[in-house]
């Protein structure tokens, strides 16, 4: 059953989460369990949805796996179908949040990307101009 999304166990998620983290589950599937506080806007058996706690944006938000893939560089043919979720999930909820003038998709990876919670999440920045390039 690990192979579906959404029937993971809590061992398997902690391991996985585990890879970047010292073996220790990552602050998000506390997120996921509830055990910390979030805001969350949307939520289904696949992903979940919340605001980051350090909004770089007016909207800023966060589309998480709930399966814990630590990075966007771990990914395999058999998340084709979970990415393409996320992505549209990402989609959805920013028209929900009112982006209608655009806004930014961003996946941090590893240390030259600054990521800093090694469980794959998908920012969404909008409600002001972005710069190009990023920094
Ligand atoms: O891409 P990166 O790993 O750097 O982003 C992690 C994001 O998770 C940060 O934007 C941070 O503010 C957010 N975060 C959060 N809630 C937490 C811990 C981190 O929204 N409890």
């Amino acid at each position: 059953p690990s192979g579906r999304d959404g029937e993971v166990s809590k061992a398997q998620r902690a391991a996985a989460a585990g890879e970047e983290a010292g073996g220790q589950p990552t602050i998000f599937s506390k997120i996921i369990d509830r055990t910390i506080p979030a805001t969350i806007l949307y939520e289904d058996d696949k992903c979940l949805v919340f605001r980051d706690v350090a909004p770089q944006a007016p909207v800023h938000f966060l589309v998480i796996p709930k399966r814990p893939i630590p990075r966007i560089s771990r990914v395999g043919p058999q998340d084709t179908e979970l990415l393409g979720h996320l992505l549209v999930v990402a989609a959805r909820t920013a028209q929900a949040e009112g982006l209608a003038d655009g806004y930014r998709l961003v996946i941090n990876d590893g240390k030259h990307g600054a990521q800093s919670v090694y469980h794959l999440h998908l920012h969404v920045l909008g409600g002001r101009q972005m710069g190009w390039p990023p920094g």
